[in-house]
């Protein structure tokens, strides 16, 4: 159990101290280090080591192994400058093993040239790669030495720090080391209870730091490369504690708020549980009664929805919305794009209108008289569901009495914008439940680290009669039969989907390369009608596209990834990706669920540029063998790591300076627990730990 502690304010004084207090640091400097986000002693304290070079050995030349990083030293034998193609510096140099080594440089001054006299004594360290005549170490680090300091050698491995850009590696080791002389006694530093910590078999901070710091001759190398260091799991626990509690703590702080209870018979619920066409699946019913249950209660609801594509969060979204109808209160439904919007606008008109509920539109093309009519009829009540996109966020938006407030695809807004519509129902000390969805599963094993503030459901079957999408992987040297199996498709009255991708490309040159696919692909099927949406265009003609598509009226759409998110076209049943491989898999599912929503057998060609490396075989290995979004997941995690799951962009979790979630995700149960127990016994340590960490840059500001 924690023991209690006297508030320590120094501490984070003394890393909060600007870094003008080092020596050297002037106010260039200075602006150069804030410039990498480097302001307070402790950013350098928390600037760790990309690796180390073991300078306290020497290596014999003649026992040097390919690959294998070493330190030598030796004579220099000769020396050699090219100019041929371009400048190029070989100095060769030789021990008494009687190997020889040769340094190469391809940027060098004449002062550098100077130094390498045939007999100077080098010491350089480098990796040996075989060259033309035996070994080379291309721009190794290396010193020109007296006679003296031959063989003599420092007793620590050398860090090697990130590149900072204006400052030399020296000059960078010296400002950290003078950061790390300043840094205060244990008992100043340390948070964490020192029983915890024991029982963990954990360093303290200050001793974490200095191991990752200054690790011993005799230091685990092996284990600081693959992040299974004490020192490194220390720093990366504490930095995930602090993340956790933050979440956590902004969970507490709307749990002081009131909220609408729904808590009524359920009439509404039931005439259109009748109404639909179809009966729930056994996951919808499970999270619709999490959601029932969450909305009965006085306090805000703030749960995450998530379901994989096509697995009917729409429906359960609906019927959330009837229990605030019920109770005469209003609900609202936002989609990020006006496409996807328009898609919930439909669905609930039909479930919802034969029902005698009242639903109006708010989208940005909404204007003028009729603008004012909607405005009107959301400020009297007279509307009971709204839904639309970005446009009902505005502030000039007011309702009667908003008790819900649905996000779908929550990511693709902003934070903000979801707080903005939550403010739209707040009343004095009451603020509307929230039920926010989202289609990009994140792995179970992150999704306590992400969502600590909120709950989550999970919609994790897909409604019967779907057949499972066929996916086939090709190489690009076939497209000639891709377009055959277009034509053919087409025939039959199917539409088919050609994504064109180009990952970091500009959105003009991916423009232009969709342009030119769809002129290739409109040349060689005369009969088709082809349609082409890509992210130059303007709103406007790409909603055209979409719903010419949507209605029937082109047959195949070639589109960039603009497509991805929420579209529905039932019909649709052969999707192409070309340059597959350059996807990343959250991505890749996303684009796969646009078919095999209906009852058409259907297939998804991942096409891809020979060769393949082996993540992206891997890639689309996975892709072919399952289709489940959460195995999905967690294998995007386990090749990419977190920081470019699609599903993390939004929670900030790619921004850890120590921890990184694919290598430390077994700690969170740990992490999970300590902050329980902070939590109840000692807050205000919390409350440092999260300062000490993420400071006042509070991720959800004020939720
Ligand atoms: P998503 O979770 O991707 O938003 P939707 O809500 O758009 O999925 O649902 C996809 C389709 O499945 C819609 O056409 C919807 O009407 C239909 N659907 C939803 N639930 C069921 C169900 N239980 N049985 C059959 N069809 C369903
Ligand atoms: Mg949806």
């Amino acid at each position: 159990m924690p023991r209690a502690r006297p508030p320590a304010p120094s501490l984070t004084r003394a890393g909060d101290a600007p870094l003008t207090r080092l020596s050297g640091v002037g106010q260039a400097v200075a602006a150069k280090l804030a410039a990498r986000g480097i302001l307070t002693l402790q950013d350098l304290w928390l600037l760790l080591p990309l690796r180390y070079e073991d300078r306290t050995r020497l290596t014999d030349i003649a026992q040097l192994r390919n690959g294998e990083p070493a330190q030598v030293e030796g004579r220099v034998e000769a020396v050699e400058r090219g100019f041929r193609y371009r400048p190029m510096l070989k100095v060769a140099i030789s021990d008494e093993s009687r190997g020889s080594v040769v340094m190469r440089f391809f940027h060098f001054r004449t002062a550098q040239v100077a130094q390498f006299a045939v007999g100077a004594r080098v010491r350089a360290y480098g990796t040996p790669k075989p060259g033309q005549h035996g070994w080379e170490m291309v721009h190794p680090s290396y010193r020109v030495i007296t006679e003296q300091e031959a063989g003599v050698l420092g007793d620590a491995l050398d860090p090697v720090y990130p590149a900072v850009e204006g400052i030399g590696p020296v000059t960078l080791r010296r400002l950290i080391g003078q950061a790390l002389d300043l840094l205060p006694p244990e008992a100043e530093l340390e948070l964490l209870p020192a029983d915890w910590l024991e029982g963990q078999q954990l360093p303290s901070l200050r001793q974490a730091l200095l191991d990752m710091h200054r690790p011993a001759p005799d230091g685990d190398l092996a284990a600081l490369a693959a992040g299974r260091h004490p020192a490194q799991q220390r720093l990366a626990m504490e930095e995930l504690l602090a993340h956790h509690l933050s979440l956590r703590r902004q969970r507490i702080a709307l749990q002081r708020h009131k909220a609408p209870a729904l808590a009524g018979q359920g009439v509404q619920v039931e005439r259109l549980l009748a109404a639909l066409p179809f009966a729930l699946t056994g996951a919808q019913q499970r999270v619709f009664a999490q959601v029932r249950q969450d909305l009965a209660r006085p306090s805000p609801m703030l749960r995450l929805v998530q379901g994989d594509v096509g697995s009917g969060k729409t429906v359960v979204a609906a019927l959330a919305a009837m229990l605030a109808v019920e109770q005469g209160k209003q609900a609202a439904l936002a989609a990020p794009t006006e496409l996807l919007a328009e898609q919930h606008l439909n669905n609930l008109r039909g479930w919802l209108e034969p029902l005698g509920i009242r639903i109006a539109w708010l989208a940005g093309k909404v204007t003028g008289k009729a603008r004012e009519r909607v405005m009107a009829e959301v400020a009297s009540g007279h509307a009971q569901v709204v839904v639309g996109t970005h446009a009902l966020m505005q502030e000039a938006v007011v309702f009667h009495d908003l008790a819900l407030a649905i996000v779908d695809e929550q990511h693709r807004f902003g934070v903000h914008q979801r707080l903005a519509l939550r403010d739209k129902g707040a009343a004095a000390g009451s603020v509307p439940h929230q039920l926010v969805m989202t289609a990009t599963p994140i792995p179970r094993t992150l999704a306590m680290a992400a969502y600590a503030d909120l709950d989550v459901s999970a919609i994790d079957e897909l409604p019967p009669g779907r057949t499972p999408v066929q996916t086939i992987v090709l190489s690009a040297e076939r497209r000639p039969e891709l377009v055959e199996r277009i034509r053919i498709a087409c025939a039959e009255g199917r539409q088919a989907y050609w994504v064109c991708t180009l990952i970091d490309e500009s959105d003009e040159v991916i423009a232009t390369a969709a342009q030119a696919t769809f002129e290739a692909l409109s040349a060689q099927l005369p009969g088709l009608r082809v349609g082409l949406v890509h992210g130059r265009m303007k709103a406007a003609e790409k909603q055209a596209a979409m719903r010419a598509f949507k209605q029937g009226e082109t047959d195949l759409l070639v589109a960039t990834t603009v497509i991805e998110v929420g579209v529905d076209v039932p019909n649709a049943s052969l999707m192409i990706i070309e340059n597959a491989e350059r996807l990343g898999l959250a991505q890749l599912h996303q684009l796969r669920g646009r078919v095999g929503r209906g009852s058409a057998a259907s297939s998804c060609v991942l096409m891809y540029q020979a060769p393949l490396s082996q993540m992206a075989r891997q890639r689309l290995e996975t892709m072919r063998q399952t289709s489940d979004g959460f195995v999905i997941a967690e294998k995007d995690l386990e090749l990419r790591g977190p920081g470019e799951l699609l599903g993390t962009r939004q929670t900030g979790l790619a921004s850890f300076r120590v921890a990184d979630l694919a290598r430390d995700a077994a700690l969170l149960p740990r992490v999970q627990r300590l902050a329980e127990t902070l939590l109840a016994q000692s807050p205000a340590v919390a409350d440092q730990v999260v300062a000490r960490w993420i400071g006042s840059a509070v991720r959800y500001a004020a939720a």
